[in-house]
């Protein structure tokens, strides 16, 4: 199991893991194409702030999810090879009840196309390592293996 932590010392709230959380999941693999489709693809990385400090919040991929617990038509699945918490979108009926249980407020709603479905990180299956940890300035975000990963707090 894996999660990506963010250290807020060294985040500088420069959004670039939205932008690149977007571009790896926009199916095209390239950051200006991405960001012209319409409807823009939202990131499941959310940068937060208050006064100064700024913390970049994404799932924890916890050890006892409560959002698997909760999802009613069994979209929220765990990975059997890597572990990750994910969302079959195509089962999700978009019911937020995962939204709601989340402790890191880590799922995004999503409503495109008279479609609703959960939003969530998938530590970018299939990429060599998450984008959001691949390209932060800063090195802020690191991707956090096995027993230091699951459902402790980043703030
Ligand atoms: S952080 Fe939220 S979305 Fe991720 S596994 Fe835990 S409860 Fe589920
Ligand atoms: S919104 Fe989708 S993933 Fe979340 S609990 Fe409802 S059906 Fe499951």
């Amino acid at each position: 199991m894996a999660a990506v932590v963010c250290r807020k010392e060294y985040c500088i709230g420069c959004r670039l893991c939205e932008v690149f959380c977007v571009a790896a999941h926009s199916g095209v693999g390239n950051l200006l194409l991405a960001w012209r489709q319409v409807p823009r693809p939202r990131p499941r990385v959310l940068v937060e702030e208050k006064e100064e400090q700024t913390l970049a919040v994404q799932c924890q991929h916890c050890a006892e999810a409560p959002c698997l617990e909760a999802c009613i038509s069994g979209a929220m699945v765990r990975d059997a090879a890597t572990g990750a918490v994910i969302c079959r979108e195509d089962r999700c009926v978009g019911c937020w009840s995962c939204v709601m249980v989340c402790p890191f407020g880590a799922v995004v709603p999503h409503e495109a196309g008279g479609r609703r479905h959960a939003l969530k990180c998938d530590l970018c299956a299939g990429s060599e390592a998450p984008w959001c940890v691949a390209h932060c300035p800063n090195r802020a975000l690191v991707l956090v293996r096995e027993e230091e990963a699951g459902c402790r707090p980043t703030t």
